[in-house]
């Protein structure tokens, strides 16, 4: 199916996401990753699988969830350095070492939190996918 992967590397939905890979994993039990709207061949038993099948709509929802996720994780330090790291050159070190400060408490309190929230959004999402070998 040309047209799917011509769709998928025009940069429609890149923007500096890399798109989530999709887990297939065969009726044999062979398990790969392969992008969204590729077939795979599984080299043990023959079987095609094709992640086209699943709905534009649905990966549309994933590629949502992983953007909103990176905002959480970047946005809030990016700003507060935008803020912090001028007033460390113009008024001095302790700005700096606030941020440092929070730099440390966000990666270690909240980033995991984040990261543990929408990784169970993206299984819960993605557990209705269910694709048929060719
Ligand atoms: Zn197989």
């Amino acid at each position: 199916m040309p047209w799917a992967k011509q769709t998928w590397s025009t940069g429609r939905y890149d923007r500096g996401v890399r798109a989530p890979l999709i887990t297939i994993t065969c009726d044999c039990g062979a398990s790969v990753e392969v992008p969204y709207a590729e077939r795979w061949k599984c080299g043990a038993c023959g079987k095609t699988w094709d992640t086209g099948q699943i709905p534009h709509a649905d990966y549309d929802a994933l590629l949502q969830g992983v953007r909103r996720y990176r905002l959480l994780v970047l946005g809030p330090p990016l700003v507060l350095a935008a803020i912090l790291v001028p007033l460390a050159a113009v008024k001095g070190l302790q700005f700096a070492f606030l941020l440092f400060v929070f730099l440390m408490a966000y990666a270690l309190l909240v980033v995991p939190q984040l990261r543990r929230r929408a990784s169970k959004r993206m299984r819960d999402s993605t557990k209705s996918w269910k694709l048929r070998p060719e």
